[in-house]
Parts: structure tokens; sequence; C-alpha cells
């Protein structure tokens, strides 16, 4: 490998002195630790960190967009030059194949250049002119003007299922240092190796694009101390995180309390419902189960998206069912991301089959070995489904559970359930066309409906919503893959009676810029 670990934080531009072991990685498969001993940083450089990014704020935030653009770019070259070692040490701290790592340093490098992209055709900031009218009844109108400006240092929380897209430089720090907001990002002691070498990736870019120093700091660390340091200090403006309910909440209310709360766009649990409606099931039951399969197995479960809930109508499902319990019961047992996250999976698994009217469909039980996952699929009658909201949440792995009831019953459940990331309908092309209201019940509950499709597979560009009502997201109003993820990390500010001289770029008259704006109402 060509990078050298040290194990210690980024703070700005110089390394981490403290001594307190914060852990080492552990390889999952086999239970060995990897070096080095990564080191947390001392409380005063916390401190020392977030000062860095606040003194670094107010020149980031005024850089003309294609000097930021020109770091993202430099971001994404430097991830690209290390890929042989991002799927070297990926897949001992993971699990993961080598592959996914290869792919998801693709999808990173491009997240960030697709942010570089946006940028520079500038249009994202909203613009609005109204010109004033001095000669107006029975008041003069004056002349106004606004768009989005960053809103300050952003801490960001890696998350233990993406070690690349949804980490160091993942899609909230892309979204974030694209905005204009230096970013303090807390490692996950999952991926330390992984979250250095994109680290290092980051620090030699923002010295060779002659970033202020504070731009980027990384922390090793636990979260309840350094996480909670990042999220309760006064200079920190918003926060990023992906993770259980429970750390979730537990930044929700510390953002709150705060003398200023701030944002926190926190993803945290969603069960994915998936309908399938009786023609489909009965057109391509063989098909459908594949495609469920193919989607509650990648990445071992893992994903936010995962398919945890699937409603079947009576009445139908035969083909379905038996091709599904078959592909299940011959499956692979998979390496689970850590040792913490393969307990939670079998314990909610174990509550599932201990529920009472909870039936096993489908589970490789013989295969069931230690800090491995093997899928499972689980039945409930509707009604019970009703009555027990356990049913209702999250196993974070390769479970899942088929609800059955008439289709009147499934579409009246559609309101109970939690907020979610994704809804997915199947059904034939009439199916759908009589379909309107369970497809708006459905949308009322999730950020990105699908037909016919599946909700693995997040495609990353301007219009993906990946986020949804709470719980799946802390805020249902904002997404954190795409484009529109740059809008977290921004206020619109209006600029009233100024001169010429004094306005943004973005707001002169004559539109230097280029760029789509709204003047007077009107779209130029
Ligand atoms: P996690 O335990 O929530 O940890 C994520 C990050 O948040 C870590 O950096 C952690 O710090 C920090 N953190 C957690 N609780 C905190 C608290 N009370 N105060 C301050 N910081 C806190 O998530 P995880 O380790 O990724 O996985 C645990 C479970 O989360 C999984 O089994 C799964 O159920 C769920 N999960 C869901 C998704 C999803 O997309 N739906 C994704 C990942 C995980 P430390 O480093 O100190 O632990």
């Amino acid at each position: 490998m060509s990078t050298q670990l040290l194990g210690t934080s980024i703070i700005g531009f110089t390394r981490s002195t403290g001594t307190e072991s914060s852990g080492q990685a552990v390889n999952p498969a086999s239970g060995q630790k990897l070096d080095p001993v990564y080191v947390a940083p001392t409380l005063d450089e916390v401190d020392q960190a977030i000062a860095l990014a606040g003194q670094a704020f107010p020149e980031y935030s005024t850089l003309p967009a294609a000097k930021r653009a020109e770091f993202l770019r430099k971001i994404a070259d430097e991830i690209d030059a290390v890929v042989d070692d991002i799927a070297e040490r990926g897949p001992l701290e993971t699990g993961l194949p080598e592959p996914r790592m290869r792919g998801e340093t693709a999808r990173t490098t491009g997240q960030l250049r697709l942010f570089a992209s946006l940028i520079e055709e500038g249009s994202w900031v909203d613009a609005r002119i109204e010109f004033a009218q001095p000669d107006r009844q029975p008041l003069p109108k004056p002349d106004l003007r606004s768009m989005l400006r960053p809103l300050g240092p952003v801490a960001v929380f890696c998350a233990s299922n993406f070690p690349l897209a949804f980490s160091v430089a993942g899609g909230d720090t892309a979204a974030a240092l694209a905005a204009g907001c230096p970013v303090l990002v807390k490692a996950h002691s999952s991926h330390p190796g992984v979250a250095e070498i994109v680290g290092n990736c980051v620090l030699r870019a923002a010295q060779a694009t002659g970033m202020p120093e504070g731009v980027f700091s990384l922390l090793y660390g636990s979260g309840r101390e350094v996480g909670m340091a990042l999220v309760k200090d006064p200079v920190v403006q918003a926060v990023g995180f992906t993770g259980s309910r429970s750390g979730g909440l537990a930044l929700m209310e510390a953002a709150a309390n705060r003398p200023q709360p701030i944002p926190v766009y926190a993803e945290m649990s969603s069960v994915n419902p998936v309908v399938l409606l009786p023609g489909a099931v009965e057109e391509r039951g063989e098909a459908l189960a594949e495609g469920l399969f193919g989607s509650l197995t990648l990445g071992a479960g893992q994903f936010c998206t995962n398919p945890g809930l699937i409603f079947l109508p009576d009445g139908c499902g035969d083909a379905f069912l038996a091709k599904l319990r078959e592909l299940v019961e011959t499956a692979p047992s998979a390496v689970m991301l850590n040792h913490g996250i393969c307990q939670a999976f079998k314990e909610a698994t174990a509550d599932f089959a201990d529920t009472p009217g909870v039936t096993t469909v489908a589970h490789a039980f013989t295969k069931q070995v230690e800090e491995r996952a093997v899928p499972v699929v689980f039945t409930v009658n509707v009604r019970r489904f009703l009555e027990d909201a356990e049913l209702h949440g999250e196993m974070f792995g390769p479970g899942t559970l088929i609800v059955r009831g008439s289709l009147e019953e499934i579409e009246a459940t559609i309101p109970e359930l939690e907020g979610q990331l994704t809804a997915t309908v199947h059904g034939t092309d009439d199916e759908l066309a009589s379909s309107a209201s369970l497809i708006s019940a459905l949308e009322r509950r999730a950020g990105r409906l699908i037909i016919n499709g599946f909700p693995t597979g997040v495609e990353v560009c301007h219009s993906m919503v990946h986020g949804g009502p709470f719980p799946a997201t802390s805020d249902g109003r904002s997404t954190s893959v795409g484009t529109m993820a740059i809008n977290r990390f921004c206020r619109p500010v209006s600029w009233q009676g100024f001169p010429q001289g004094l306005l943004p770029e973005e707001l002169r008259d004559g539109n230097p810029l280029g760029i789509s704006r709204m003047e007077d109402g009107k779209r130029v």
C-alpha cells in the first residue's frame, strides 16, 4: 500500500499529537485487529479544529465558485490516485469486497465532480431579483435581491455502511464544501484506515489548491466525546449523520438544546415498503422473487434502501414464494460490517422469529455461523402487523417481512407506516393505472417512489431524493444524495437597496455570470 497510515487525526493542516487510543480497526471476517492503533485527538485539538473551521469560513465562503470547484475536482483526482490502497484496506476493515470498494470510490469521486459542475454552472444559488419601483403607490418598492449563502462550518459523521460515499469525502462533505462551508469529519471506528487514506487526499487537495487552513479536519475518537463536542460548539452550524436511530436522536437532541439550535440531517432507519399487486405477481412471480432477493442481499443487506417490508395480497404468490424460499435457503452467508452490526441483526431477526403471529418463510439456518449473516424472510398477517409497532422496525441486514392481507387492508396500512426513504409498487399497466390512491398514500410516507424496480441502487444525479419523513431522516425536506443536498448547508439572504458593487456577482445587473435567475417573477 502506498499510503502510510499514521493513526492520527487531521487538525487543519497538521496532525494530532494526542496519545489516548481510540482503538484499532477489526477485520470482521477474521476478528483480527489491524494496525495502526488510532489515537483520539485531545479536546484542545478538537477545539482547535473547530476554531480553524470558523476562521476559514469567511474566506472559503466568498471564494469564486471556480476555486471551490477546483478544490472538489482535486480531491476527486487525489482519491482516484489511491484507489488501489482503498481497494486493499477497505475489504479488510469492512468485509465488503474489492469491486464494491472500487465502485464506491468511483461513485464518490463522481459525486465530487458533479458538485464541482453544479457550482460552476451557478444557478443552484436560486438568485431572485425584484427591481425597485420608486413611483409605486401608495409606497415605493425597494430593490430586493436574494440568493442562497452557506451556513458555516458543518460536522459530518461517517457512516459504517458506506466507507466512501457517505464518509470522509462523501455526499454531505461534497455538498457542504460545494456550498462554501468548511467541514469537520468525525471518523467511524469501523473503517479508520479508509478514512485516513481519504482524509489525506482532502488535505493534499486543500493545500495544493490554496484553500484556507481549517476548510477540512478529520477527527477520530468517540461519538459521545468528539462527536458531541462538534455538535455542541457554537461555531458549528449544521450536522450530517447516517447511522442508528438512537445515535441520530441523540445528535438531534443536543443540537436542539444548544443556545442557538442548528439543523441535524440524520438518516436513521427505513424499511422501504414494496407493494406487490396481484397481476404482477401472477405474471412474473419468479422474476420478482429474484429481483427482491438481489436487492435484499446486496451488500449483505446493509443498505439503507434495503427492502425490509413486502406487501403481498392474499390469494396470489405461490410461484413467487417458492422461488424466494429456494433462493434464500441456498444463499451463502455473508460477513457483516462489524461485530456490533452482526449481533444487532441476529438479535433483530431472533425477536421477529419469536413474535406471536410471525412465521419464518425461509432461512438458511444451517449456514448460520458466527460473525456472518444469512438472509431470512418472515411473514405476518396485516392485522397482526398493525397491532405490533415492533414489526414496523428495521432489521439492518438481509432480513425482510412479508405482510399478507387483502388489497384494501394493505392500502389502509400505508398511512400507519413510519416515514421511509423509498416506496415501491410492482403492478401490470392496468393495475398501476388504477392505483392512484395507493401511490399517493405511499408518496405521503416516502422520499422516492419506484414503479416496477427495486429500491437499492441510488443514482447520484440532480433529481435524486434520498430522504424522507421521520425516522427515515430527521428532516424530510432534504436529500443526502444528489445535487439538491447542497440546500442542506445554505440559508437564503436578501440584499435591499444595495449598490451594484456591494452585491454578490450572482445578483448584479446584466447577469455577469449568465446564470438562470428570477427577475420580477419571471425565470430568465
Ligand atoms: P451508530 O451507532 O449510530 O454510529 C454512527 C456514528 O454516530 C458513530 O460515529 C458513533 O460514534 C456516533 N454516535 C452514535 N451514537 C452517538 C451518541 N449517542 N452521541 C454521539 N455520537 C454518537 O451507527 P453504526 O455504528 O453505523 O451502526 C449501528 C446500527 O445503526 C446498525 O446496526 C443499524 O441498525 C443502524 N444503521 C442504519 C443505517 C441506515 O442507513 N438505515 C446505516 C448504518 C447503520 P462512535 O464511533 O463512538 O460509535
